[in-house]
């Protein structure tokens, strides 16, 4: 490392409170940091001029890839003519007129209104807010519980970090908060040990009565929403088992439930469609937005609100006069001229429909290489989102030892071969999620580096008496 770049990271030490970091061994010098200064497609490279190639695109956000001159224009050019002013009391700016008119004739139809924020978990605090808002008008106040799932990610807020369904985001926080409650994992892999025989079928079948159950025992008329992710994210990036959403959906329908799709990371190509659920034939009442918006050029994320709702919203309007709920920045010129520019790009290079190509020769190529590795349990993924699990014995589907920190030590092998893939927070499991415009070539690269960093650590392991398997 050069000492320029040293010493930023030595300032930063001093000065910063990084998010999922621990705290003390940053501050202290006992953990890495690193500078990014550029990008260009899916590279990106340090204060070393050291290159990597981002298979997780940030935080699975910058889809149409790093350094895209046309968005940086379109925000200038926005920021030259008007770069804010509020959306209160009916104000609004052209870009986001143009904004909202695009994503609604994305998402389709049954969806009438789009109101912004700046991340996803601001946009998942207003979803929970129109929830509450939405039964207070209909008369039915005792209706407001919201019905998450294990593994599932949605903020890291108080309320939306209490949506997550992850340890690390509720220990110490006093989370989750009364009124959210968390329903069972669709995470077929890692359950078919205990459900012997469960087909994929069933296990979804089981997970909507596991869901029933739930609101049975909590009073249907206490239950106001449930939300998912289409594909499971940061929870393990795990695609539902067969029948999954249509099962779930038929519960919700039968006990007056809502559903909101987080789309944070399947909206906008992601998995090869517009919307992860046009993809799984998910028919929401509520979907969030966010991260391929704007492809992370800005921050912005939307709610788009489906008609069933939106009518009620007005009608609560005309009893109660105007909506207690605005932020600052919501519909912020800069992040729709961004927003704009990105889903242009996306359309005129046809990215969603790479997601989809590329994507599923990204999924043949990490079956290929890893289908028998003698550490891998699973392989699994949809479009340009793919996973890894680590097993210390894949036949029984038994979990490493998290002592041994398998997943974390493969994501700094994998940093060795200058490839970022990101150990997911819970379990063993190295998540993939490739900017859109990844090419062939490209994806053969990651899968390559993958696999090195994946030999090297199974070697460590062979070497510390952890696993019995010779490499094949
Ligand atoms: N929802 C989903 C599905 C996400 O993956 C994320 C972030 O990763 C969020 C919500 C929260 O978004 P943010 O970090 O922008 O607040």
């Amino acid at each position: 490392m050069n000492q320029q770049h040293r010493e930023l990271i030595d300032r930063d030490r001093k000065v910063t409170f990084h998010a999922s970091t621990h705290l003390r061994d940053f501050a202290h010098g006992d953990a890495p940091g690193r500078v990014i200064t550029g990008g260009k497609g899916i590279h990106i490279r340090d204060k070393d001029g050291r290159e990597f190639i981002d298979g997780f695109a940030g935080l699975y956000c910058v889809n149409i890839g790093y350094g895209r001159t046309e968005v940086a224009e379109a925000i200038y050019q926005q920021a030259l003519e008007l770069s804010y002013y509020h959306t209160y009391v009916g104000h609004s700016n052209e870009p986001q007129i143009a904004l909202s008119e695009k994503i609604l004739a994305l998402a389709g139809p049954g969806m009438s209104k789009v109101y912004y924020g700046l991340g996803g978990s601001d946009a998942n605090e207003t979803q929970l807010k129109i929830v509450r808002y939405y039964n207070n008008v209909r008369g039915l106040p005792q209706k407001k519980k919201v019905i998450s799932r294990s593994r599932g990610y949605h903020g890291s807020g108080l309320a939306t970090g209490s949506l997550t369904g992850l340890k690390a985001f509720h220990d110490q926080f006093d989370l989750p908060m009364a009124g959210i409650l968390h329903t069972e994992a669709p995470f077929y892999y890692q359950r078919a040990a205990e459900l012997e025989g469960m087909s994929e079928r069933e296990f979804s079948q089981h997970c909507a009565e596991r869901l029933e159950a739930m609101i049975l025992a909590e009073g249907p008329d206490t239950v106001a929403a449930f939300i998912g992710e289409p594909v499971l994210g940061t929870g393990g990036i795990v695609p539902p088992p067969e029948g999954y959403w249509a099962a779930i959906q038929a519960v919700l329908a039968k006990y007056d439930v809502l559903l909101i799709a987080d789309e944070v990371v399947c909206g906008f190509g992601r998995i090869g469609a517009d919307f992860g659920s046009h993809f799984y034939g998910i028919e929401p009442d509520l979907i969030t937005v966010a991260k391929g918006l704007t492809s992370a050029y800005q921050p912005l994320s939307g709610v788009i609100v489906g008609d069933r709702v939106w009518s009620v919203l007005e009608q609560g309007t005309a009893e109660y006069g105007p909506i207690g709920h605005g932020w600052t920045y919501s519909g912020h010129a800069l992040g729709c001229a961004a927003a704009l520019a990105n889903l242009a790009i996306i359309e005129r290079e046809g990215l969603t429909a790479n997601a989809a190509e590329t994507g599923a020769y990204l999924q043949r190529q990490m079956r290929s290489a890893f289908g028998d590795h003698p550490i891998v349990g699973n392989v699994r993924g949809v479009g340009m989102l793919a996973a890894l699990e680590f097993s210390v014995n894949p036949e029984q589907r038994e979990d490493f030892d998290p002592a041994l920190k398998v997943g974390a030590r493969i994501a700094a092998a994998a940093l060795d071969e200058n490839l970022i893939a990101r150990a997911m927070p819970q379990g063993d499991i190295l998540g993939f999620a490739p900017p859109l415009v990844a090419t062939r070539e490209e994806v053969d690269e990651i899968v390559a580096r993958a696999r090195r960093a994946v030999d090297r650590v199974t070697d460590e392991l062979v070497r510390e008496g952890a696993v019995q398997a010779v490499r094949a």
